[in-house]
């Protein structure tokens, strides 16, 4: 049986290099995220659809690698696997995105595993699985609902996306699933457009009256801010020489959700997904430097209490 079922579309990935080619890599919010629980130890899984394509070949290798169970994925005829590309100019980088139709974005609450999903004990899910289309959103929502009704913890990132849809839509719609869940795992920049609150203490207790039991703000460098009815403690970040942030967020939420399975206490399970994301931030790339829990174990060992 799978522990935590991750509910969203996986992209490839090309990023563009120095000398002008285009370096393959996976990516996608909820697959990262999987894969992240997946290198904890978690038992986890993929609910999503990925074309009838050499794209959607390559994600089964990468999940089969990690140990990421990928039985509930389905392989469409009518869409393609979503693909991404990461271009670097003056400006920074920039994202343009092929996946307009994608097989993921198909995905319909008819589609939907729902007996494994009652049979979990964690659905993670995030605002792209909600932005990507209607019928996404309508998954996202019947899953929602399965997972309440069985009570199977229902846990959340923001991943604000506004080249998905407007801000006003995002506020409303994200808004009614992240009233429904247990877990909220924002980012602070997420949260602050989406509540129009600054602090960050406001921004827990805004989440907390919502609904959540367990609220995790992550600060980027500043680490997480972790709040449950009663408590709210910053969990400090890891000092670390980063060069690339890409899917911190995602390696904190499966860290976070692997090590909250498995003991339960969330200001532990944040101190070791900072740690986790933290170590992440030292290689290039979503997938590849994400770590396992023996190299987070030796670093929060090495790391002053
Ligand atoms: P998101 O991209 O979702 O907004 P954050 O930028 O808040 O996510 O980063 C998620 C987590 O990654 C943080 O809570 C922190 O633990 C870790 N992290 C991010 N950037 C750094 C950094 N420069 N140094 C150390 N840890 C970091």
């Amino acid at each position: 049986m799978v522990e935590l079922l991750c509910l969203g579309e996986p992209m490839l990935e090309f990023n563009q290099q120095p000398d002008g080619r285009f370096l393959m890599g996976h990516g996608g919010d909820t697959s990262n995220c999987a894969i992240a629980a997946a290198r904890s130890g978690a038992s986890v899984g993929v609910v999503t659809a990925l074309g009838q394509d050499a794209f959607g070949d390559s994600f089964l290798a990468l999940w089969e690698e990690n140990g990421v169970d990928a039985d509930l994925v389905k392989r469409r005829a009518d869409g393609h696997t979503g693909v991404y590309f990461v271009t670097h100019g003056p400006e920074g980088h920039a994202f343009s995105y092929l996946r307009a139709g994608s097989a993921a974005s198909r995905t319909e609450p008819s589609d939907l595993p729902l007996a494994a999903i009652r049979n979990a004990r964690c659905l993670h899910l995030s605002g792209i699985t909600l932005a990507i289309s209607t019928s996404s959103c309508d998954a996202a929502f019947a899953a929602i609902q399965t997972a309440r009704e069985a009570e199977v913890a229902i846990s959340f990132d923001t991943n604000l996306r506004l080249k998905l849809w407007p801000l006003a839509r995002a506020r409303a719609v994200i808004g009614a699933a992240i009233g429904m869940c247990d877990i909220a795992l924002p980012g602070l920049d997420d949260a602050r457009q989406l509540t129009g609150l600054t602090a960050p203490e406001a921004i827990v207790d805004y989440y907390l009256a919502a609904g959540a039991r367990i609220v995790a703000l992550t600060l980027g460098a500043e680490g997480t801010l972790v709040a449950t009815p009663g408590r709210v403690e910053r969990i400090a970040a890891f000092p670390v020489q980063a060069v690339d942030a890409t899917a911190a967020g995602d390696t904190f939420d499966g860290a976070f959700l692997a090590e909250w399975l498995r003991d339960g206490d969330p200001f532990a399970a944040a101190r070791y997904a900072n740690a986790a994301a933290a170590l992440s931030t030292q290689g290039y790339g979503a997938v590849a430097p994400m770590p396992r829990r023996a190299t987070i174990e030796t670093f929060l060992a090495e790391a002053a209490p």
